[in-house]
């Protein structure tokens, strides 16, 4: 059984400077793991996409709060929840297809949720229209490369 060896939560505004701050919180929350540096970059890119989701799409740059809590547990394994209370998606498996997106300004190309996926062991999206997503990353450091 995999035991819980760190928790840190926090919630902030979701405004787009507070995209750098989110994704450096990860890396140094994930640099307790002794991660590679490849690690570390994959966890960085995968945080800052949900999270910057969570700013465009979610509250359509309106504010509101993202959720985010981050754990490390005795396996190596970092598991981050990047969580919003906004629209929510309609169809999260087309969400999930690479190229899928909602946006028509033609600023975004749909590859957020693909990258995740590429980056992390494994990826989780829960979401409810009209009330939030909630976004779960894991990846496994200090295991093979
Ligand atoms: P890119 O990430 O390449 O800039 P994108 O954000 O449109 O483009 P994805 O991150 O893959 O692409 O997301 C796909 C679609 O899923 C988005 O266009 C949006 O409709 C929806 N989506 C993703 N995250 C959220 C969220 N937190 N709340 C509401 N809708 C979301
Ligand atoms: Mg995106």
């Amino acid at each position: 059984m995999k035991k819980l060896t760190n928790e840190v939560r926090c919630k902030f505004s979701a405004i787009s400077e507070n995209e750098s701050f989110a994704r450096s919180l990860a890396v140094t929350f994930a640099s307790q793991a002794s991660p590679t540096i490849t690690q570390l970059a994959d966890i960085k890119c995968a945080v800052s996409e949900a999270v910057t989701n969570c700013i465009v799409h979610a509250y359509g740059g309106n504010g509101g709060t993202v959720d985010m809590t981050m754990r490390r547990y005795d396996n190596g394994e970092i598991v981050v929840t990047v969580k919003d209370k906004g629209i929510g998606i309609e169809d999260v498996k087309a969400a999930r297809e690479p190229l899928f997106t909602t946006d028509t300004t033609g600023e975004r190309s749909g590859m957020g949720f693909s990258i995740m996926e590429s980056m992390t062991d494994s990826l989780r999206v829960k979401s409810t229209p009209g009330k939030g997503t909630s976004v779960t990353m894991k990846i496994r450091v200090g295991v093979g490369e």
